[in-house]
This record gives structure tokens, sequence and C-alpha cells, in this order.
């Protein structure tokens, strides 16, 4: 193979749809192009030796922030022991602030932005000339519609044991300064009918599970009711063989054809992955978040009251201006909502955000070192910061999983920051740990924790059981194509 196509993805069952489009657009090159996924923590010197069996010319790398630093070793290990393989990297973590990182000194080109244009073209020039002069490439943007789809790309394995992403749109039309979409300006469509097709010959493949990776899937009311219709379709057709969507929607958009359609979505077949990231209008003001509170809570409390679908719900932690307090107070409202899950994320610096304008007025002190998470910032010291990470990963593992559906409401009472907090900080003293905390031993300090509150031991324990017995996914009964962890949510 002359071209490889490769990336590190976070786990093995993501499987890399940009190398797929990279793939599917590489015209004449693509019969002697080839794509190779590793998945992070692996050994370098294996990962390098298995490529260069392949005996390439160019190797190309997706760049992203779960693998700089491994694909940043492995670019140097392959430029030692192979330094005629022309390296090509792109990808959002080295499409800005490109020529001051280390992977990108290493390399010999880069492409920035959009690559299914300039990566052939790059490639033509390396393999047949004249060699191309500049190290830093800017991806030409393509207009959609003539994109080669990746979609026959994914192989019965992917579509058997991978998650499936898919696109209908890509970019978003906002501007919230902590996100890369943020810098696209606006939204692009993919042809609704082409990409059906293309979904259709996927599920009569096999595929089940599909997660949309579009920005904003709720933009355009009428595409986001006929891809739902896609799917109410196959259901209708095929109701003992459940589909499973993921959508990412803006929570203030909600119009009532939407509505009726989320309504028609049986249990375990619908999942919204919904961002408010805070309530708090001033912090929404200085990262020029625009979003209806007042709508967004609306149609939260909605969704979770009428309808069946799986919500996720994202608040982000140490925005310039959010206090403890302030985030608290969001966090409390949000709970008051009773989505699934809230998927608590700490601020971090992603290359290009403007969020980097507030840095000298609100203090903020960013992780050098890859995925750059926030430390402290004017409002929340070092200290603070850690206890409100250490609060997301213990939320994570006690109300986001499902396990304690029981237990939670008694444990954080009218106060659930507060409180959650409290158990945070005292499940840390006691364990020292926030990873690899057994089930059975979480269940154990949970109802230490809820004696230490002053409940009886008796009554503790049958609270905990309550919950804890008995309580498996129904994974066997194939009523739903749904993950396990969203199974866990429909036992309840
Ligand atoms: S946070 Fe969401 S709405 Fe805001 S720019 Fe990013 S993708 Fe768009």
């Amino acid at each position: 193979m002359s071209i490889i196509l490769s990336t590190l993805n976070a786990r093995y069952t993501h499987a890399s749809l940009g190398l797929r489009y990279l793939l599917a657009n590489m015209g004449e090159l693509q019969g002697e192009t080839e794509i190779m996924e590793f998945v992070i923590g692996g050994k370098t010197t294996e990962f390098a030796e298995r490529l260069l069996a392949k005996k390439p010319k160019i190797i190309g790398f997706g760049v992203y922030i779960w693998n700089v630093e491994e694909t940043a070793r492995l670019v140097a290990l392959l430029k030692r022991v192979a330094p005629e393989v022309k390296i090509i990297l792109g990808g959002p973590e080295v499409s800005y602030e490109t020529a001051e990182q280390a992977i990108v000194k290493d390399a010999d080109f880069v492409i920035t932005g959009w690559g299914e244009v300039t990566l052939p073209e790059l490639c033509r020039q390396i393999l047949n000339g004249p060699q191309p002069l500049m190290k830093i490439h800017v991806g030409v943007q393509a207009k959609l519609d003539d994109l080669a789809l990746p979609y026959q790309l994914y192989t019965d394995d992917d579509i058997k044991n991978r998650t499936l992403y898919v696109e209908a749109s890509r970019g978003c039309p906002f501007k919230c300064e902590f996100c890369l979409s943020a810098l696209d300006k606006t939204a692009w469509p993919f042809e609704l009918e082409r990409f059906l097709a293309e979904m259709e010959t996927l599920y009569q493949r096999g595929a089940r599970l599909f997660k949309f990776v579009d920005r904003t899937f709720n933009l355009n009311i009428k595409s986001s009711l006929r891809i739902m219709q896609f799917f109410l379709d196959k259901i209708a057709a095929h109701p003992d063989d459940p589909v499973f969507a993921h959508f990412e929607v803006v929570p203030d958009h909600l119009p009532e054809a939407l509505r009726e359609s989320i309504l028609k979505f049986p249990p375990g077949a619908l999942q919204f992955e919904i961002g408010i990231q805070s309530f708090n209008p001033a912090v929404q003001t200085l990262v020029s978040r625009k979003q209806n509170n007042d709508k967004a809570a609306d149609n939260i409390r909605w969704l979770v009251e009428h309808s069946h679908a799986h919500m996720h719900v994202d608040l982000i932690a140490g925005l310039p201006g959010e206090t403890v307090e302030s985030f608290g107070a969001g966090f409390d409202q949000l709970y008051a909502l009773r989505p699934h899950e809230i998927q608590f994320g700490i601020l971090k610096r992603l290359r290009g955000t403007p969020i980097i304008r507030h840095t000298d007025e609100f203090a903020l002190k960013f992780d050098p070192f890859p995925p750059y998470t926030i430390l402290a910032n004017r409002d929340i010291d070092f200290t603070t910061m850690q206890r409100l990470v250490r609060f997301a990963r213990y939320w994570d593992l006690v109300a986001n999983s499902g396990r304690f559906a029981n237990t939670l409401p008694v444990m954080l009472g009218d106060a659930p920051f507060a409180r959650f907090m409290a158990f945070s900080d005292w499940i840390y003293a006691h364990t020292d740990a926030t990873h690899r905390i057994a089930l059975d031993r979480l269940a154990k300090l949970v109802c230490m924790w809820l004696q230490g509150q002053g409940m009886s031991n008796e009554d503790a324990e049958a609270l905990i059981n309550s919950d804890y017995a008995g309580k498996q996914p129904k994974v066997s009964d194939k009523k739903t194509s749904a993950p396990a962890r969203q199974q866990m949510h429909l036992v309840q």
C-alpha cells in the first residue's frame, strides 16, 4: 500500500468517521490507500511496526485532543526508523496554533481544516511530483454535495461491533467561545435523500445503533423530522428488531412537530445529548452562548415527563465568571428537571477557540498538556477545581450509572449540589481514589455515608438493596438496541 490513513481512537468501539471520509474521497488513489486504526494506550513500537510492515510511502494521521501525545511519540519514532516515509497530519488538534507544536515539527506536512480535497492532492504531488514546497496546507472546504459519502467503508465487523458515527450536517451557526464549532460560522446540510439512502444501506447490512455527530440536529426541523421518520418507519416495520439513534440537540428549540415525532419513539430507541453548559445568563453572555434558559428548561422537563428519550445533559464547570455557588445553583436547577444523566464537564482550552480572550481578566489557568483542562480561575482556586473534578467522576459512578436510582434522591435531599459535594469530599477522603472502585465497594461506601448522615443501619442497607438487588441491564431480552448504560435507566 502506498498510503496509510491512521489514527489512535479512544476506544476500539469508536470507528473513525474522519478516516473513512478521507478514504472515500481519495479518487484514483483509493485503491492504494488503506485505513489502519489503533487504540490509545498501546505500544508505540508495535503501532510503528505494523504501519511499516505495509511498506507505505505516505502515512496520514488524524490528530485529536485524546491522541495527540501518543501520536506525537509515534511520529517521532517513525521519523527515526523510516525517515523516507512522508508523514501528513490532519485533524482539529493540528488545525490551529499549528507551527509551534512539537508533533508538527517532526511531521513532513500538515493539512489544517477539512482534508477530503487537499489530502489526495498532496498525496499526488508526493507520489508523482513536483514535490510540495509548503509544509502547512490550508484544507480546501468542499461543497458537501461534491464529497463521496463514506458509509460503505464501514465493514461488517464495524457494523456488528462498533459505534457507527454518521452526519447529516456539518458545522454550527452558534458561537459558544469554548467550542471548536464556534469557528464554523454556519452549518451545512448533506443532501438528505442521498444521506438517507446510505442509512438505508447501513440498516439493511445490520446496523442498529446510529450516533449522529451533527452539532445541532434540530436546527432544520424539516430535515430532523425526515430523519426521525426514517427510524420510526424501521421501528414500525420491525418492532422486534430495535434501533437506537443518538442526536445532539440545542435545548431551546423544540417545535410542536418535532415533539409529536419524538413521542412516537418507544423506550430505548432515542437518546438526546443536550448542551446547557451554564444556566448563568452573565456567563452565557461572556462566552457568547445564546440560550433561552426558560425555554430550555421547559423543553427538558417536557422531554423527561412525556417522551421515552434518554436524556444526557451537559454542564461545564470552570467557565469565566462562573463561581462555585452559581455553578451549584445551575446544577440544582438542572437536577430538578431529572434528566437521566448530567454530564458534568470541566472547561478545556481547545486549540483555536476564542475562550482565551478572557484569560487575563478571569485569570484562566489551563493545563499545558492535553486535554488542556482548566486548573484554576479568578473565582475558583486549584484545590476547589480539583474537588469539582472529583465530583464529576463520582457523579458519573453513582448518578449517571443508574445504579442508585432509589438511593440518589435520598442522598441529595433538597440541596443536590451541596450534599453531593459533601459526599464527594467524604468518599475521596476514605478511598483516596476516583477510579477502580468496584460496585460492591461503592455500594458499601454509599451505605456508610448515609449512616454518617444519621440514617439507621437497617434503613441504609434496605435503601441500597432496593437499587442493588437484581437490577441488571436487560441486554438479553432484545427489546432495545440501546447501549448497556442507557438500559440501566430503562430498568427504573
Ligand atoms: S457548544 Fe453547541 S451550540 Fe455552541 S458552538 Fe458548540 S456545537 Fe454550536
